[in-house]
Parts: structure tokens; sequence; C-alpha cells
């Protein structure tokens, strides 16, 4: 499949999915938005009361400060990808519940192979947590590590850096930076064939593999 196919997929299912809870407090599902073939890819928390109905990422205040932080680091919203890692919104934009983020993770993870960016960007802390255990957001914002083949940026989440005005130039200074990690990213990769060789294999429904070899030929 290709990654539009596999994307396109995730977007289907995700509207009928009937895997956790979530999907009782949906509207429309957001399986996210943007550049299939995106160097970077940004994931957030979960769709807010604007994303559930209209069916996009980000599309609310904390949307506007994301366009805003995009800017600073010299991004455009349609070369970015952009997702969350529950894609129906939870009630009342309470937290995303351990069971909630479990069921969800297929979804993501078919999207990350799919997609295969030099970098991810975690928006805040149940994002980062797909990729880091008792990982202290004060202390590693900012600071990129590796996973799976690329690289991983934490960064706060904007809503927060919204409502907490000292993290602001904060979250602005680490998003400036991102054009710095972009250009590292890709350099490590090109130079380590194998990290995108570490690109995770993208499940089938039917439980064949696609070994990502059409990513894998763009290299
Ligand atoms: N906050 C998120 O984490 N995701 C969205 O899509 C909107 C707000
Ligand atoms: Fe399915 Fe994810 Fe929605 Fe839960 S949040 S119903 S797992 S798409």
């Amino acid at each position: 499949m290709t990654t539009e196919e596999i994307l396109k997929q995730v977007a289907e299912q995700t509207a009928v999915c009937t895997k956790c809870d979530l999907q009782y407090s949906r509207k429309k599902s957001v399986p996210g938005a943007g550049n299939p073939q995106a160097e970077i890819l940004f994931i957030g928390e979960g769709p807010g009361f604007h994303e559930n109905v209209q069916g996009l990422p980000f599309v609310g205040a904390a949307g506007q400060f994301l366009d805003e932080l995009l800017a600073d680091a010299g991004l455009k919203r349609e070369e970015v990808f952009i997702t969350n890692v529950v894609k129906c919104r939870p009630p009342g934009n309470r937290d995303p519940q351990v069971e909630e983020l479990e069921a969800c993770k297929p979804y993501l993870e078919r999207q990350i192979a799919a997609i295969n960016p030099d970098v991810i960007v975690t928006l805040g802390r149940y994002s980062m947590g797909h990729f880091i255990h008792n990982g202290k957001i004060s202390g590693i914002h900012g600071k990129p590590f590796w996973s799976g083949g690329r690289m991983i940026v934490p960064m706060y989440h904007p809503a927060a850096a919204l409502h907490q005005p000292s993290l602001r130039e904060v979250v602005k200074q680490d998003f400036a930076r991102l054009p710095e990690m972009i250009a590292r990213a890709q350099e490590t990769r090109r130079n380590n064939p194998g990290l995108a060789a570490l690109n995770h294999p993208v499940e089938e429904e039917n439980g064949v593999e696609d070994n990502g070899a059409e990513q894998l030929s763009l290299f």
C-alpha cells in the first residue's frame, strides 16, 4: 500500500472505530492532516471541541499558537503532518486513559511507519509517553533522542504554554531550533542507512506485511 492509501485507511477506520469508549464522545474522528511525505510529524494529545466538530487537528486556540510556533521554525502546516495519540475526543477534554491510549496506538504506529518522518515532535506528556517512559518534560524538552530509527524531540504542549506565560518563550525557542534538528536527523539517517531500516513494518489488516520498501526506495 502507498503512504496515501494507508493514511486514508486509518482515517476511514477511526471514523467508525469501536475499540475504546472515546467512540461515544466522537462526532468526527481526527485522524490527522498534512503532507503524507512530511519530514517532520507532530503528535498532540487528542481532539478538543472544535477538532471534534471539524475532524481536523489543532484548529482551536492551541492550533493558532501551534501555527505561530511552526512559523518560528520556518514551517508551514501543509508541509508537516499533525496527528494525536487518541483520534477521538475525550469528553470534556479530560486526559486520555491508559486503555484508550493502548487501543488507539496501532493507528498511530501505522501512520508513523507510513509517513516515515525524519523527526517526530511530541506535544505534551501522553505523546512523549509513546516513546519514553518516566520522561520529565521540564528536563528533556527540546532535547532530541533516537527511537525507531528517527529523531524524537519532546516539546511542551502548545495549550500548556498558552496557559503558562513562563513557558511561552521556552516552547518558542525549542521550535526555533527545529530546522537545525531536521537537518541533523536527515544527515544522520543518510550516513546510517540501518536507521531507516528500523522503520517498523506496516501491518496490513489481513496480516500480510508491507515492509515499507516503497518508502525506503526514496532514500
Ligand atoms: N490539542 C491537542 O492535543 N490536539 C488537538 O488536535 C487539539 C488540541
Ligand atoms: Fe478507536 Fe482511537 Fe477512537 Fe478509541 S480513540 S474509538 S481506539 S479511533
